[in-house]
């Protein structure tokens, strides 16, 4: 292994610079030289690739975004487009890739490395998604966010008296709302992966109004989407006076947490060690605080469930 390339795709998370700096370092630091390839398979298939250095990846750990930009590319999914993309890497003679990405961008790791190209995959995406991992990279920063945006939310839902239902990120998966319900002390938290009783969220709100609380905060992630609706439902069950919050991209974005760094830098030094070992075809992450890596295929079929017991805390604590 003379030349490792390194992408980002899809959509982008914050902890991606830390990941593609840590990449860079430890290849060079091994005697390999790197390919940056611009805006994912895109670029790939556009030849639009720089050999990256030591300093063109300096001053970039605390930026949020990816310094080598992102892009979602339909061509690549097609397979002349993908042999397209081999003979791309083979043209600029590199022989390891490490894709820094979600699901989909693992989706086409996963052929790279079927087709007998080493590939490694890093997983960047706020959604927490992955099932063979427990934390994705900017996953820690989408919740800062969010904690933040509960904050500022709960200081003008307390004067008015009233319900504030807070949409955030996750496509399918109910993390963001989850962990960002527990770490903001929200009074229910509605994702898509649990069937959630109205009339038990209704009795929450009309137990808090009781007890004399100012404000209600439900955490709804967008899997469960429609939140004008629900919104409806608790208005007419509860006479609440209830306000929708949709945070949107905000959550995409902002410096990365010192998590995300720490794990981004992991995470990319880890993706060269095993290309340098010869390994190909794993998707690494975290579990227990150990670097863990697994067959990218067997990683693409585990199905993620939410975690029971921070779902039950977050129930029990909003009593
Ligand atoms: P994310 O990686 O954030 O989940 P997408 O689902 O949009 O984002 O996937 C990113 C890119 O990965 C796609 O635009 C496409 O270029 C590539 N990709 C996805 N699925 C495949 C596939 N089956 N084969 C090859 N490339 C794929």
């Amino acid at each position: 292994m003379k030349k490792i390339g390194v992408l980002t795709s899809g959509g982008d998370s914050p902890g991606m610079n830390a990941a593609i700096r840590a990449v860079v370092r430890t290849a060079i630091y091994n005697g390999l030289e790197v390919a940056g390839i611009y805006r994912g398979y895109q670029g790939l298939l556009e030849g639009d690739i720089e050999p990256l250095t030591v300093s063109s990846v300096g001053d970039i750990i605390h930026r949020g975004g990816t310094m080598l930009r992102t892009a979602r590319c339909l061509e690549f999914k097609e397979e002349e487009g993908f042999q397209r993309g081999l003979a791309m890497l083979k043209m600029f003679k590199i022989d390891g890739l490490v894709v820094i990405g979600g699901d989909g961008s693992f989706n086409g790791a996963k052929r790279l490395a079927d087709a007998g190209f080493p590939t490694i995959g890093i997983p960047g995406t706020i959604d927490n998604d992955l099932a063979y991992t427990e934390f994705t990279l900017g996953f820690d920063t989408a919740l800062t966010t969010v904690v933040n945006a509960i904050g500022n939310i709960r200081d003008t839902s307390s004067s008015h008296g009233r319900v504030n239902i807070i949409e955030v990120m996750g496509r399918h998966c109910g993390d963001i709302a989850l962990y960002g319900g527990l770490a903001g002390g929200a009074e229910a938290v509605i994702i898509p992966e649990i069937d959630t009783d109205m009339d038990d969220l209704c009795q929450t709100i009309l137990r808090g109004k009781k007890r004399g609380k100012l404000h209600s905060i439900i955490l709804l992630a967008e899997g469960v989407g429609k939140p004008y609706e629900v919104a409806e439902q608790i208005k007419s069950k509860t006479g609440s006076d209830v306000k929708v919050s949709v945070i949107g991209y905000l959550q995409r974005g902002g410096t990365p947490t010192p998590s995300d760094r720490i794990l981004g830098s992991r995470l990319g030094a880890y993706a060269v060690d095993q290309l340098i070992a010869g390994k190909a075809g794993r998707a690494i992450g975290i579990k227990g605080n150990q670097l863990v890596d697994i067959d990218i295929s067997e990683a693409l079929s585990m199905k993620k469930d939410y975690d029971k017991e921070i779902y039950e805390l977050a129930r029990i604590l909003a009593i």
